[in-house]
């Protein structure tokens, strides 16, 4: 213990396959920074580090029209709802048996920022980099785990593979931390931790409640051939081949920090079974859910589009996936296409946002969608997946 601690490099620190890690110590200054990487999203963490006291600059930029008085009001209330949260709550022993707090700060810079945060008029809904006059201390020290490299641990339609989920922590409900949160702190400052006293640990959901998907592209050439075959195979008018049931396209967007989540899901299986969701916690509307069969035709219909589209080629879809060559900031809207065989996944994800804000975050000029959700996509991915949209619109309308 002590500032003379042991410069690591960690590398896949969790065990889960989906996300992957690398952090480096700069000489002198304790800065840490490290892309994180987790289902569709993808961004970089960023703090200073010095023994086991974390420092992270935030720089707020109010959007015009939040007063002085508002923001003063809101530093207060994010800060110590963020510290609350995190500081003190477990500690690092070192091998003779003493203990130090790991303790956390916020400092709100105009320069030199960790993480540069918009503040806009709320509510709205929140992601790592925007967040709002209507967020609480818990939303915030929410962000702020992703700010530490934490992916979201709640249940998203976009990545039914995540892994831990539903866990009941600050990752997952804006709640509470637990001591695997800590683990790369302590990893990196080169000793065990315990938790302190007092401090509240809501059990571990089993790692086997994940669903276990495979993505096409990475199997083997013979595998990967007869998955995409059989997708192909579900294209057309003919009655459903074998299996049909097991093949699916969705379409899915969501967004939003826990609590203000913006969730529309639609799928439909070879075989013609169609399930529609949406959930609008900001609304504070009750879940929307449709399940109902359409014509064998209609399901065709819209593997043909996949097809056309380039979505069930052999190799990768290209165009659309170039939308997301920049970072994917966790809890923000994004759209996912997904065709599915088995276990077998193949997705493409783009970003999307509500009309009042996609000309601002999107990249290009923002265009709407066929289909009854109020987002819109960038013009060119809605050009290239346009035909799958207006299928799935057919499918929606006949629910
Ligand atoms: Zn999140």
């Amino acid at each position: 213990m002590g500032p003379n601690h042991e410069h690591v490099f960690v590398r896949g620190t969790d065990s889960n396959v989906w996300q992957k890690y690398w952090v480096h110590e700069v000489e002198p200054a304790g800065e840490v920074s490290f892309g994180v990487s987790e289902c569709v999203y993808s961004w970089t963490a960023g703090y200073h580090q010095s023994g086991t006291r974390v420092t992270v600059r935030i720089q707020l930029n109010p959007d015009a029209g939040i007063s002085t008085a508002t923001m003063d009001s809101l530093r207060t209330t994010w800060r110590n709802g963020i510290i609350n949260k995190w500081s003190d709550r477990f500690s690092c022993q070192a091998p003779n048996g003493g203990r130090q707090s790991i303790t956390f700060d916020v400092q709100w810079v105009s320069s030199g920022a960790h993480h540069v945060v918009r503040v806009q008029p709320g509510p709205a809904r929140s992601n790592m980099r925007l967040w709002d006059t209507s967020d609480t201390g818990d939303v915030a020290s929410h962000e702020f785990g992703h700010m530490l490299g934490h992916p979201d641990e709640y249940a998203d339609a976009a990545c039914p593979a995540r892994s831990p989920v539903d866990t009941g922590t600050v990752m997952a409900d804006n709640t509470e931390t637990v001591a695997r949160h800590y683990n790369r702190i302590t990893g990196f400052h080169g000793s065990g931790h315990n938790p302190a006293a007092g401090a509240s640990e809501p059990p571990e959901v089993p790692e086997e409640g994940a669903m276990t998907l495979k993505n096409i592209d990475k199997l083997r050439p013979e595998p990967r051939a007869a998955v995409l075959q059989r997708l192909r195979g579900m294209a057309g008018v003919g009655a459903a081949p074998e299996r049909a049931a097991d093949t699916e396209v969705s379409f899915e967007v969501s967004g939003g920090a826990p609590g203000e989540r913006y969730v529309y899901r639609l799928a439909v299986h070879g075989d013609g079974a169609a399930q529609r969701s949406v959930v609008d916690e900001l609304q504070h509307a009750g879940d929307d859910e449709t399940s109902h069969a359409v014509d064998r035709q209609l399901a065709g219909r819209v593997f043909q589009a996949a097809a056309d589209a380039g979505l069930l080629n052999d190799s990768a879809p290209a165009v659309p996936q170039q939308q997301v060559d920049g970072e994917v900031l966790p809890d923000s809207m994004v759209a996912v296409i997904t065709v599915r065989d088995g276990d077998a996944v193949r997705r493409v994800a783009v970003p999307a946002d509500e009309p009042a804000y996609a000309g601002a975050s999107l990249p290009g000029e923002p265009a709407d969608i066929p289909l009854r959700t109020q987002v819109q996509l960038p013009a060119d991915s809605v050009t290239a997946l346009r035909p799958v949209l207006e299928a799935l619109g057919a499918v929606e309308a006949a629910l």
